[in-house]
């Protein structure tokens, strides 16, 4: 998306942050429930068809463009930004993978002109962490699907229009060879399994669900989910999650440097103790900060070139792609303890204009999000054969 029209479209995200998901954002936390405000607001402004290509519609933006929108939003509610990166990696995941379908191009429109909400469901009961396994099969018959699917953690299914499922390609498929399926709303029931009341995150609303669900076999994402995941889900993933991690980290410095100022104020000529410890945080949130900004910027580089889907499967992107996502959750977590150090009591208070629970108690999702350990067993064993280009 050209710059100008960009910086329109983030224009419009900050106001809605600031009006909209600000004031919405304890209750959101308190009840655990759906930002509903804030994605009317999103709908209504269309920035959930930002990332569909301009071609079928959408405002074709770029993974800086995307990762830029998701901050803005989570430095007011990291519930309501999570939701966004979550649906524009799902919408990622149709865009970059289903050109060739009639069926998908003209789905896209439709989600243009009707600004649909998408989720995801790959964990699954009996396969744990690992979205590269699935126990669950797709079967097919007469050009009609039918997929069942019992799955751990489903943030927001019950609310979105339609579900990207992992799954087996068929029957007797191997536990990795996997698919994508779009299930629409009306091609299912959901049963809630579990509950959602958890210490962060709690509006995105991501309790077990039993899902039962049938439809046209071009629901289906053509091509592999090995290969879904290598180009699209991971790096969307990992980039936007790390943007809305610091967003999250960046609201609780700003609410220490406030702290500190107001200290100031309070004794002219002199610099509060409490300063230097607002320098060092700051610090760490530029670091932070131009760890996901490269990254994007890589990625939009590469995606860019003739055979850039092909290159982001070499495991030199792979790395990049965990290193940033296992650094970014560590560090969200760190920079809001730090802040909180700054603030003192009045960051430990839920009632004061400086409270810090809620930043602390999301960013503390980073790191489970996909286990860090998981990831970085991963980035071990590939280590051991990378060689660095
Ligand atoms: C806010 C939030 C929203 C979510 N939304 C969704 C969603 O919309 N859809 C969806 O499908 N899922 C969602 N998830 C689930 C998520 O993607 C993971 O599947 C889930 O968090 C993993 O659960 P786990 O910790 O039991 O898994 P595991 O990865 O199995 O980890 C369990 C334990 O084993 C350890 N472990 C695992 N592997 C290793 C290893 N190789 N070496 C050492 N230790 C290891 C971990 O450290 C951890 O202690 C969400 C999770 C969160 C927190």
């Amino acid at each position: 998306m050209h710059s100008q029209e960009f910086d329109k479209l983030l224009n419009t995200v900050r106001r809605i942050a600031t009006d909209i998901a600000a004031n919405h954002a304890a209750d959101v936390d308190a009840q655990a429930r759906f930002p509903h405000e804030t994605l009317a607001a999103l709908r209504e402004a269309r920035v959930l068809s930002a990332n569909v290509p301009i071609e079928s519609g959408g405002a074709g933006c770029s993974m800086v463009q995307l990762a830029t929108l998701c901050a803005t939003l989570a430095q007011a509610c990291a519930s309501s930004a999570m939701v966004l990166a979550m649906h524009y990696i799902q919408v990622a995941c149709i865009a970059r993978h289903s050109t060739e379908s009639a069926f998908f191009r003209s789905y896209l429109c439709e989600l243009v002109e009707q600004q649909f909400l998408l989720a995801s469901m790959t964990s699954e009961v009996g396969v744990f962490g690992d979205t590269r396994s699935s126990v669950c099969a797709v079967e097919r018959a007469n050009g009609r699907f039918k997929l069942d699917k019992d799955a751990t953690t489903g943030s927001y299914c019950a609310e979105a229009d339609a579900i990207l499922v992992t799954c087996r390609r068929a029957a007797d498929a191997a536990a990795s060879d996997q698919v994508m399926v779009l299930v629409r709303k009306s091609d299912c029931t959901l049963t809630q399994t579990t509950s959602w009341d958890t210490m962060g995150m709690r509006g995105t609303r991501s309790p077990g669900f039993k899902l039962v669900s049938g439809g046209g076999e071009e629901q289906i994402v053509p091509g592999a989910y090995a290969d879904s995941s290598a180009q699209t889900m991971v790096p969307y993933s990992h980039i936007l999650w790390s943007a809305l991690w610091w967003g999250i980290a960046a609201e609780a410095v700003g609410r220490a440097a406030n702290f500190v100022r107001g200290q100031a104020r309070r004794t002219p000529g002199t610099v509060p103790p409490t300063a230097v410890r607002l320098a060092e945080v700051s610090a760490r949130l530029q670091t932070m900060r131009s760890n996901w900004f490269a990254v994007a910027g890589e990625f939009d580089r590469v995606d860019a070139t003739p055979g850039g889907m092909e290159e982001l499967t070499r495991i030199g992107w792979a790395l990049r792609f965990n290193n940033l996502k296992v650094s970014s959750s560590e560090m969200a977590p760190q920079i809001v303890h730090m802040a909180l150090q700054i603030v003192g009591i009045l960051g430990y208070k839920n009632d004061s204009p400086f409270a810090l629970s809620r930043l602390y108690r999301d960013a503390l999702s980073g790191s489970l999000m996909v286990s860090n350990d998981r990831i970085a067993a991963k980035t071990a064993s590939m280590l051991l054969v990378f060689k660095d280009e």
